[in-house]
């Protein structure tokens, strides 16, 4: 099982897309690095922490 993410799924305008995360951490953690890198986002709030574990999905 991997998981894979979608920056657009959490409502953001961008293309960023991964997916082969082997666990939600891994995942959860490069969506948090582009969200740094591409958004600017030095820590995600507890609202887009969720939004961005809603838009993790396992493959
Ligand atoms: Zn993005």
């Amino acid at each position: 099982m991997t998981y894979k993410f979608k920056c657009k799924d959490v409502g953001m305008n961008c293309k960023f897309e991964f997916k082969g995360a082997n666990s939600e951490d891994e995942a959860l953690t490069l969506a948090k690095t582009h969200a740094e890198k591409a958004h600017g986002v030095k820590e995600l709030s507890p609202d887009l922490a969720d939004k961005v574990k809603k838009a993790i999905k396992k493959e």
